[in-house]
């Protein structure tokens, strides 16, 4: 397997696409030009980028606030996705009662966080196959079996909704027999990501101001903040920073956060046959139970998508070359699952990266006077990227909260080591989440 591509992700988005692939284009705004003065400048719009921008809008009408995207909208983590919006997080091993307050500070946000997104797409009707009937989690092999039986006992213990189910069960619901068990938490929604990154966009209120095609060059701190972008320079009162790992190279927070890559891949829509020959359930998701297991969806318009590859590659997308080798790993992994669609093509392989912490903590801080910094969602930014950019834009707004000192209490990032020990120090933690994952691959 090729390692370590170095080409730059700007010029990889187009190749990478996911679930953009089968949308209709749209047009790009245009990108930043010339010099600005502004009171909010947001960089950044994933989830937690739009959403601190929609929050500052709201808090702020008559002034405007320019949101700057290094990309198109969708080309990101947020529009790449698997689509899972958890409401409750798993947290791997056994229920610990003294970890108790922090389970339900994790809770309480990504429930925030759910809430802010189905108040958005029902206010503004956004079209992004939102379904909020929960998930399963699945086990095949060993490892993830006695992860089952924990997340099963925890989900027991703190009076969450869910059902286990055995391998006859899962085959009926999901129509495979790969799993010998599981469990369905009914809370939590599924969607199209890029569909719904698109459609919070559209719903923006008019001041806000979307740049593409804008990537922030350089930040200089300072009563006012200084951005650089290729074309522009831009004046800042209170910068908010949301570009996820990437905020590493803006110099912030370059010791505690990188990027892991992730490959997956999506199969031509079903027949009706085909699908008839699934299990009962129309549209799906399946999270393992194992850290490297792979991830599973039916998707409302009848495709199957699977991701199961994660690596460090510098922070960095995939060529296309690179995908097609980890394309190998989804098809065993779906022919394992899916013997009786193993002449079903895929029609489209991606790859994406997640911004992870040693630890797996979330960045939500104050840094100076006027810059803040929200991001390092690991693999569960859409509910919390989506509430850590709301408290963002509330924290920068001088507001005080019961959502901001939940956000504040995120427990510090461990430290990593410079180059070239990141580099050995990333794949190592990268191997690590692959340790025993047998049948879950
Ligand atoms: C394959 C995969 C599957 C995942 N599945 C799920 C899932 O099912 N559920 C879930 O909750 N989470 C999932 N995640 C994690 C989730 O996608 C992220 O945590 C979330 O999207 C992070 O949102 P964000 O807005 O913080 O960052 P991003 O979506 O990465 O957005 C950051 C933005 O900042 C921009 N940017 C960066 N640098 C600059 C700059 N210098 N100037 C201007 N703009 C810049 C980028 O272009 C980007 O658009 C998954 C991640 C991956 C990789």
């Amino acid at each position: 397997m090729t390692m370590g591509s170095t080409t730059s992700n700007s010029q990889l988005q187009n190749d990478n696409k996911s679930w953009s692939q089968f949308l209709s284009r749209r047009t790009s705004n245009p990108s930043c030009q010339g010099e600005k003065r502004s009171k909010f400048v947001v960089v950044g719009a994933g989830f937690t980028g739009l959403s601190a921008a929609k929050r500052l809008a709201e808090l702020h009408p008559s002034d405007e606030i320019l949101l700057l995207d290094a990309r198109e909208i969708g080309q990101n983590a947020s529009g790449r996705n698997s689509g899972f919006a958890v409401a409750h997080s798993h947290f791997p091993g056994r229920f610990d009662e003294k970890l108790l307050k922090e389970y339900q500070r994790i809770d309480r946000l990504n429930q925030s966080g759910l809430d802010i997104l189905r108040a958005e797409i029902t206010k503004h009707n956004i079209g992004c196959d939102w379904q909020e009937h929960g998930f399963y989690h699945a086990a095949a092999d060993k490892s993830a079996l006695k992860s089952c039986a924990e997340f099963i006992d925890y989900l027991a213990k703190r009076g969450i909704e869910h059902q286990p189910l055995n391998q006859d069960e899962l085959q009926k619901q999901i129509g495979t027999r790969w799993y010998q068990g599981g469990v369905k938490v009914n809370d939590g929604a599924l969607m199209n990501p890029a569909k719904l990154v698109k459609g919070l966009v559209k719903s923006f209120p008019s001041n806000v101001v979307l740049h593409e095609n804008s990537a922030v060059d350089s930040i200089a701190l300072g009563k006012q903040i200084i951005l650089r972008t290729k074309k522009a320079k831009i004046i800042a009162d209170k910068v908010l920073l949301a570009c996820n790992y990437e905020m590493t190279r803006l110099g912030i927070n370059n010791h505690k956060l990188l990027g892991v890559t992730l490959t997956g891949s999506f199969t031509r829509v079903l027949t009706e046959e085909e699908l008839d020959g699934l299990g009962s359930v129309r549209s799906w998701g399946v999270m393992s139970l194992h850290g490297g297991g792979a991830t599973l969806r039916l998707t409302l318009d009848g495709r199957l998508a699977i991701r199961n590859t994660a690596e460090y590659n510098r922070s960095n997308l995939y060529s296309v070359p690179d995908i097609k080798e980890r394309e190998r790993l989804h098809r065993q992994a779906f022919n394992n699952r899916f013997p009786q669609l193993k002449e079903v093509t895929f029609e489209h392989s991606y790859s994406c990266v997640e911004g992870v912490s040693a630890n797996k903590t979330n960045f939500f801080e104050k840094l100076g006077d006027n810059l803040f910094v929200a991001g390092g969602f690991n693999g569960s930014g859409i509910s919390k990227g989506t509430v850590f950019g709301r408290a963002l834009a509330e924290y920068a707004s001088n507001q005080t909260s019961e959502l901001i000192k939940d956000c504040l209490n995120c427990p510090s990032a461990l430290w990593m080591p410079p180059p070239p020990l990141l580099g050995v120090g990333a794949r190592f933690m990268v191997r690590q989440r692959f340790k025993d994952v047998g049948k879950d691959r």
